[in-house]
């Protein structure tokens, strides 16, 4: 097999901290190369270099046989490697065309150019199956067609070697799907595809072959063919990852929250349309939808941190009017929001102080309204010791602590309060493997404890793996509610997409 790319022993550092550490990186010609490893592994930092974003501090970079010293992307893409980033770099108000003309030499008459440019795209795009149409307006596209532009962004500068930065993390399953047609294509013209991922199963129905990074080092390369799923975790963990385990449901018990035609608007635009869904005592209800289907604004509404115009929230059998936080964490809902840095924290502060910003004023931490300093250490210690919180002790500021940490002080903070309801927004984004399973289990202990948990997240898995039964959000409403044991992906997959299965009809 021919090689296309190499990497020799090539470092990249961001000041002390070693992001790339002499990796030696080998890509045949032809093939769907999977790079795999977790948030922070050093995939894109990795990827970056090669397509010319950043300079290596060490090593050297081999494309078809010769050194390349890439010192912009345009050089790189010049060069033939072209690179799909995570967050797409379109303007929404331009058309098709204009964004992939946008950057490149000028020659001709606008004109002649534009038109010469919407005939080739159409022509790249019959050719890799990419269903674009030129003309249309950026900000009309859905996320996946939006992503097709940016292949076809790449292919009409020439690109031969495509890198893909966690490509399907913005889709739905059906538009993965697409995705995988299309790069199925790509190979079968001859281009050469890296394809980042942090999902297992995604990298074994796809790619050739796979790299592992682990904490910015690669540890290994290999044939895809006869690997089976737990090589590729243990790989990418360095240690056996067990899929959290749900005990039988218990579908009986009381019901603990319930929401009726719950709307919810914002400058005057619905946010929310009338959300109505329960959950009983010691029950997980699971939502999934693609990011920015109104998540945060239902999580939010219902800790009271945002208003809702109209529909009644009934907790205990007890209405509950306008509420604010500090009240909902009195009546026994507790809260893991999205953004731990915004919402969920004060950073500055240490851990130890974090621990106590919801309970400080009970007779369990204070008296006549002065913090006792050594109940305060006490339950940290008790804390950090439960969740095995990685620190150098109590008094740390929780700003110096790394992310999956963070999230183990928030957790610790809102499980301490036997929460009646947990309203678990994104519990595990942006946590390594490791550190997700702890999570997951804590929750289930909460459960089991009689718990009632509404958990929100895009990852699909985490839904199916968790919950009882599985609602989809999609343009602030929910689409449909099953059982777990009904609710299978392909429908999931739809109505994340808007598509009603028994209607076909988009909505
Ligand atoms: P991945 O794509 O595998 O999630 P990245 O390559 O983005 O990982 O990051 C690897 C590590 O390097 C992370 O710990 C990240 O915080 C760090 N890092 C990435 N880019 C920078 C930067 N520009 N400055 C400082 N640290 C960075
Ligand atoms: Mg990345």
């Amino acid at each position: 097999m021919e090689l296309i790319l190499e990497t020799r022993n090539l470092v990249k550092r961001f000041g002390a901290f070693v992001a790339n550490d002499q990796l030696n990186l080998s890509i045949q010609k032809g093939e769907i190369h999977a790079i795999l490893g977790e948030n922070g592994a050093g995939k894109s930092t990795l990827m970056n270099m090669l397509s010319g974003m950043l300079a290596p501090d060490e090593g050297e970079i081999l494309f078809k046989g010769h050194p390349v010293k890439f010192t912009s992307p345009r050089q790189a893409v010049n060069a033939g490697i072209g690179m799909v980033h995570q967050h797409f770099m379109l303007i929404p108000a331009l058309t098709v065309a204009e964004n992939v003309l946008l950057g490149m030499k000028r020659g001709r008459s606008p004109f002649f150019r534009f038109k010469q440019a919407c005939a080739e795209i159409r022509s790249l795009s019959d050719r890799f199956g990419l269903n674009v149409n030129p003309e249309l307006r950026v900000s009309e596209l859905s996320v996946g067609q939006q992503q097709r532009v940016e292949i076809i962004k790449t292919l009409f500068r020439g690109a031969e070697f495509i890198i893909l930065d966690e490509p399907t993390a913005v889709l739905t399953p059906p538009e993965v799907k697409d995705l995988f047609k299309v790069l199925r294509t790509l190979k079968g013209q001859g281009k050469t595809v890296i394809f980042i991922s942090h999902k297992l199963q995604e990298v074994q129905e796809i790619c050739d072959r796979v790299t592992v990074l682990r904490l910015g080092k690669l540890i290994g390369t290999q044939s895809l063919e006869g690997t089976l799923t737990s090589d590729l975790a243990r790989m990418m963990v360095g240690r056996d990852v067990a899929a959290p385990v749900r005990g039988a449901a218990s579908l009986d018990g009381p019901v603990r929250l319930q929401v009726e035609g719950v709307h919810a608007r914002e400058n005057g635009v619905s946010v929310l349309h009338n959300i109505s869904f329960c959950i009983r005592q010691g029950e997980i209800l699971g939502i999934a939808g693609v990011d920015g289907n109104g998540q945060r604004e239902l999580s939010e509404v219902l800790f009271g941190l945002r208003a809702k115009d109209s529909g009644t929230i009934v907790l205990d059998g007890e209405e509950l009017q306008r509420q604010y936080p500090r009240s909902m964490t009195e009546r026994g809902v507790a809260y893991i929001p999205e953004d731990r840095h915004k919402e969920g924290l004060m950073l500055q502060m240490s851990i130890e102080e974090n621990l106590i910003a919801k309970e400080y004023r009970k007779s369990r931490f204070s008296k006549g309204g002065i913090i006792s300093r050594k109940k305060m250490r006490e339950n940290a210690e008790e804390q950090i010791r439960s969740f095995s919180i990685k620190t150098a002790g109590a008094s740390v500021p929780v700003g110096r602590l790394s992310g999956g940490n963070q999230q183990k002080v928030i957790l610790a903070r809102e499980l301490m309060l036997n929460p009646k309801v947990l309203v678990a927004m994104q519990p595990t984004r942006g946590m390594d493997v490791g550190a997700a399973e702890y999570v997951h289990k804590r929750i289930l202990e909460a459960l089991e404890q009689g718990c009632s948990i509404l958990l929100i997240s895009t990852e699909l898995e985490e839904i199916m793996a968790l919950s009882d039964r599985v609602a989809v959000l999609y343009k602030g409403e929910l689409l449909d509610t099953m059982d777990r044991d009904n609710a299978d992906l392909d429908r999931i997959g739809m109505l994340m997409a808007g598509v009603r299965p028994d209607s076909s009809f988009a909505i």
